[in-house]
């Protein structure tokens, strides 16, 4: 069999590319997936009457054309939610981001707090060696402390000195140092951050979008696995068959394709460099309508997560009424089982988020074995010059993974949309 464009992964940069190509009249295409129903890590469960996404998955778009889109596919399905978003730290009840609301924070903690960011502002700036080095000088060294440092140590399952900072632009607000000192005295007058407001489908939770892309699709093939690709004879094999294609597109975990590499040994060798964490979603229901928020962080220690997200509250469809679902995140590392659920729901109550009298209706554990590609330092260097070498060969990586990268859905939607023109 040949096609003239086979895609790997039906995921949201898969499907978007699959979805381009078919408006723009080309349906000499194969789009691979190995699971039972395309969409990857934005597919949507329903479990009891509750409708559960893979921990949190809410659309930040800011672009044009990512609007359009996710409203042409869309229409009225879908709702615009403003951030409801707060920190817990061992002593208080921050609004996020932390750096621009220290007015929150105990009358001691917010004058270290401006004193450190006093000094940070008075010295010299110098290229940040690491994310610590670009902490201590954005906020100072107790707002590091006390919430960058812990919180990132958790997500990232390494001390911030061991990251660069190629990926916190977009992803980390970074109010100015006047703004900062404001804010230890009176709310921000502002909303910070990528995410201040998100769209969210009204039902079917983010996987109401996944169908709306795949619902036409001509090439997508599902419960297909590639396990080997040949980039010289341009063939893979999927399903123990082999295929031939003139153009590849890759949007499969970057270690996981170099690996599955025939004959490129030094292509292949680029994986070992490349490392990321896992999530361990702990997701469960209760009996009783909690006040509406959209998640916290948790930057302390002792408690096992680091972020919980409440799934009913972006949409009134993802829980009965006089009900609430959430998700709690957690380490991949974390083991699963009673002990943990245990100390989750121990520390929610001692949180004052759900109530000791609150039935827990059902529970269960979802592992997502890629979540974030880890911005050591090797990261970089290994991702480009795989990259560029897999570009010579005739292959585009796209994705969050395909790119070994920190992106969101609508990149994956746009960089389907950019292949589609580069492809046809
Ligand atoms: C915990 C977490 C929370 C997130 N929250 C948000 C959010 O709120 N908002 C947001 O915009 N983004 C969020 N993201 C990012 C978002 O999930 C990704 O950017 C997006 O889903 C990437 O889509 P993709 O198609 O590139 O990859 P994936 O969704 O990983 O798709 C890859 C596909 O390839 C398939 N596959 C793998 N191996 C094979 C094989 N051998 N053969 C065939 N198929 C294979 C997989 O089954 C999968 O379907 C979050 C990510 C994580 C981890």
């Amino acid at each position: 069999m040949h096609v003239k464009t086979l895609i790997l992964g039906a995921g949201l940069t898969g499907l978007s590319a699959a979805y381009h190509l078919e408006k723009k009249g080309d349906r000499d295409y194969l789009l691979a997936e190995r699971q039972v129903q395309p969409g990857g890590l934005c597919a949507s469960y329903t479990v009891n009457g509750f409708t559960f996404d893979q921990s949190g998955h809410l659309l930040h778009l800011h672009t044009d054309y990512g609007k359009k889109l996710v409203k042409k596919l869309l229409k009225t399905n879908l709702l615009r939610l403003k951030r409801r978003a707060w920190i817990y730290t061992h002593t208080s009840r921050v609004p996020f981001p932390f750096q621009a609301n220290l007015f929150a924070l105990p009358a001691k903690e917010r004058q270290a707090c401006v004193e450190g960011l006093l000094q940070a502002a008075a010295q010299t700036p110098k290229a940040p060696r690491h994310f610590e080095d670009w902490c201590l000088q954005s906020f100072g060294k107790p707002v590091y402390e006390l919430f960058m440092r812990p919180y990132n140590t958790k997500l990232w399952g390494t001390s911030p000195k061991n990251l660069t900072c190629d990926w916190c632009g977009p992803f980390v607000p970074r109010p100015s140092t006047q703004e900062i000192l404001q804010s230890a005295s009176r709310p921000p007058q502002k909303s910070y951050g990528y995410n201040a407001w998100f769209y969210y489908p009204k039902q079917g939770g983010c996987g109401a979008l996944v169908q709306a892309l795949a619902q036409n699709l001509h090439g997508l093939r599902t419960k297909t696995a590639v396990t080997q690709v040949d980039l010289k004879r341009k063939t893979a094999r999927l399903n123990g068959k082999t295929i031939s294609f003139d153009h590849l597109v890759n949007t499969l975990p970057l270690p996981e394709f170099l690996h599955m590499l025939e004959g490129e040994a030094r292509l292949s060798a680029l994986a070992e460099r490349l490392t990321h964490t896992s999530v361990l979603v702990y997701n469960f229901a209760i009996n009783r309508a909690v006040k509406p928020f959209s998640w916290i962080y948790f930057p302390d220690e002792q408690d096992p997560f680091y972020r919980v997200g409440l799934q009913s509250g972006f949409s009134p469809f993802n829980a009965p009424q006089g009900t609430s679902s959430f998700y709690v995140e957690l380490p991949g590392t974390t083991p699963r089982g009673k002990g943990t659920e245990k100390r989750i729901l121990s520390a929610l109550i001692q949180k004052g988020i759900i109530d000791i009298h609150d039935e827990v209706l059902f529970s269960f554990w979802q592992t997502l074995p890629y979540a974030y590609a880890v911005y050591d330092k090797r990261r970089s260097r290994a991702v480009r010059q795989a990259l560029q070498a897999l570009a010579k060969r005739g292959c585009f990586c796209a994705g969050r993974y395909g790119k070994w990268e920190y992106s969101f859905m609508e990149a994956s939607l746009l960089e389907g949309l950019d292949l589609a023109e580069k492809l046809v």
